[in-house]
């Protein structure tokens, strides 16, 4: 009997039944079976000893091959489980005191959990490192076995190995398990399923234990504690290199650390977890943004609305939040008379009733309604981080109601506001994710309409190709009543933020009842697009203070300029200085400290103040200022006038940098 196999030329081949991987690999060519680390089936990564099935399209991996680093990552924690066991039994531990919990691949590299005799120490890494090092050197082949369910529990039982055991026991009665075993029967094995590479020696040598954490077992608080081993591992010593610089530099940057030195947000104990107070210069650039929005908005056509903070369950129940969504809201209140009230979670249900408010035609489509509503979502404490993932949030929200024959322009418009944001914040490496629902999910996950999901997400993948941004597309991960595209930007070091969501509703306008009148005198529905292009208020800071490094264009900037009098006698020149830049809108703050001046300077250049004007006799006598910045080259002797007017039209245009002032 023979197996044949199609290759990723679309060229067959045929194989002898119960060929491997490594087999096949081996009738390619010499130079592939060498570099072959495993294979793909069809999209099933898998490794060389996997028998290939007849008919199947196999693709053999190799380090060329972007899946090449997952096999190695999962590898490379086994390993790490082999140098953990082998450090302690070096101590004098018995083997059996070092438990085993899991060991998954993760983004960037891979983990493990242990169960150990004593805790690990920071040392610990630099020493499990070098045993891991041996153990690639070693080039320990892994080979992979089965044995039945009730042999493998008895083997672990036998071992004293409760977290293994739970595992296996978890699995169907008929399952066989799988073993993985490096370096003989000496060696060190474990249950799995893989895939991996072929030996110890094939993984990259390009990774680095990184840090210990707790975490508990199954994620669950009411069961042990166990000890957490965090590598990661690239293909390429650059790669590897760029991560830990990122690392770094978003440690330097991180908008927790930045956000209270700058004084832009605080998190206070009493207000309660996830809601931030907006310290005066965070409200600063609240305004600065919401200005934006407005101008731009206005601009576009949007009318602005303002809804209250809370209302009735009946709402949500139309909405469908509280079947829907109810985990994400906040408990209701009850009132009195029984009435209950919720805070919300969104501003939707709410824009919904005002098209609803009076009768609407098609000469009132398209609708576009704004507004930067504050929104409440009862978020999971520990999942919490700083202005990232917070309980309330002021939405750069609008509903845009639409015909179908609109939809198209309309969409597109919302995407090139998302374009036009990026360019003013300098994010040039941006992706949106084009999720889709999946035709299985019909009349569960998704709003049972074939034929309306088949169209609308015709239509946006349309407007993506016209509006030429990069996009992916995700099967079954659209929301309940329409597909969504969620936007992805990196911040200048690369570190991925999700933006917003976009989505396109067709579903919920239904449920509200809302209509309007064509010009056939018929009763439609329109369609909704759900946009927030500067997401919320929260989100956008935390990822601005990244980004920039709290160091913020001069129109964001919460000061923009510092004015240090060398002596007290220059004190009214300096205050002249401050109410002329106040006349034409400009932001200051006089330092009247009893600092010198350098140590003024450093104070201004801490709070990342883009510029320093410093008066003194000669400039107090000209009419001057001399400055520093964040901008441009330092200049003396500069004409308030023509300082004042060169920074107006910086701020004005919003510039990403100001050129350097020509006087
Ligand atoms: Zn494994
Ligand atoms: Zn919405």
């Amino acid at each position: 009997m023979q197996v044949r196999v199609v290759l990723p030329d679309g060229k067959g081949l045929e194989l002898e039944e119960g060929a491997t991987g490594a087999d096949l690999a081996a009738a390619i060519g010499p130079g592939l079976a060498k570099a072959a680390l495993g294979v793909r089936l069809g999209d099933r990564l898998s490794d060389l000893q996997s028998t290939v099935p007849n008919g199947a399209t196999v693709t053999v991996v190799t380090n060329k091959d972007s899946d090449a680093i997952t096999l190695q990552r999962h590898t490379l924690a086994h390993i790490l489980a082999q140098a953990v066991r082998d450090l302690f039994v070096a101590e004098g531990y018995p083997p059996e005191s070092v438990k085993m919990g899991i060991g998954p691949v993760i983004e960037n590299g891979f983990y493990y959990d242990f169960d150990l005799p004593r805790s690990l120490t920071p040392d610990d890494l630099a020493r499990l490192e070098t045993r891991m090092r041996e153990i690639i050197a070693a080039d320990l082949p892994l080979r992979k076995y089965a044995l039945p369910r009730s042999q493998a529990l008895a083997r672990f039982r036998a071992q004293g190995d409760p977290y293994k055991v739970e595992l296996i026991e978890d699995l169907p009665e008929d399952e066989t398990i799988t073993f993985y075993e490096q370096g003989g029967e000496e060696g060190f094995t474990d249950l799995c399923r893989g895939p991996h590479v072929p030996s110890t020696g094939s993984v990259t040598p390009h990774f680095k234990l990184m840090n210990l954490a707790g975490a508990y077992w199954r994620g669950d608080e009411s069961r042990p504690m166990l000890q957490r081993v965090y590598g990661v591992a690239f293909a390429t010593a650059e790669e590897l290199e760029h991560h830990l610089w990122q690392l770094e530099e978003a440690k330097k940057r991180d908008h927790r650390k930045l956000g209270a030195e700058l004084d832009i947000f605080v998190l206070d104990e009493d207000v309660g977890p996830g809601l931030p107070l907006w310290l005066p210069r965070g409200a600063v650039m609240i305004d600065e943004i919401e200005r934006l929005a407005k101008e731009v908005e206005e601009e576009a056509g949007y009318d602005r609305v303002r809804s209250p903070h809370l209302a009735k369950q009946r709402l949500y129940e139309i909405s469908g939040h509280l079947a829907h969504y109810q985990e994400d809201m906040y408990p209701p209140m009850e009132l009195d008379s029984g009435e209950r009230y919720y805070v919300k979670p969104m501003n939707c249900p709410f824009h919904h009733k005002i098209f609803a408010a009076r009768p609407r035609s098609y000469r009132d489509l398209p609708l576009r309604l704004a507004e930067y509503g504050t929104c409440y979502r009862y978020e999971d404490s520990g999942a919490l981080t700083g202005l990232l993932r917070v309980r309330s949030m002021q939405m750069n929200d609008a509903h845009i109601y639409c015909s179908e024959e609109q939809f198209e322009a309309e969409f597109l418009a919302v995407v090139d506001l998302y374009l036009r944001y990026f360019e003013l914040f300098g994010v040039d490496d941006y992706v949106m994710r084009f999720s889709k629902h999946a035709p299985e999910g019909l009349g569960k996950k998704y709003v049972d309409q074939p034929e309306l999901w088949r169209r609308t997400e015709g239509m946006v993948r349309d407007v993506l190709v016209k509006a030429n941004v990069p996009f992916v597309e995700q099967e079954d991960e659209a929301a309940f009543y329409g597909p969504k595209i969620d936007v992805q930007i990196r911040s200048a070091i690369g570190r991925e933020f999700t933006l917003a969501t976009n989505q396109v509703d067709f579903a919920v306008p239904e449920r509200f009842g809302l209509e309007y009148v064509d010009e056939h005198n018929e009763r439609r529905t329109p369609l909704c697009i759900h946009r927030a292009p500067l997401s919320t208020h929260e989100r956008l800071i935390g990822f601005l203070i990244e980004h920039f490094a709290g160091d913020f264009p001069l129109w964001l900037a919460p000061e923009q300029v510092r004015i240090v009098p060398i002596a007290d006698r220059h004190a009214d020149y300096a205050h002249e200085l401050q109410r002329r830049l106040g006349a034409v809108g400009l932001r200051s703050e006089v330092d009247l400290s009893n600092e010198r001046m350098n140590a003024k300077i450093r104070d201004a250049e801490l709070y990342k103040v883009p510029y320093i004007a410093i008066v003194g006799d000669q400039e107090e006598q000209a009419g001057t200022l001399s400055f520093r910045s964040r901008q441009e080259p330092e200049r003396k002797g500069v004409p308030v006038e023509a300082f004042s007017l060169h920074l107006k039209d910086a701020y004005d245009r919003r510039l990403l940098k100001v050129e350097p002032i020509r006087v």
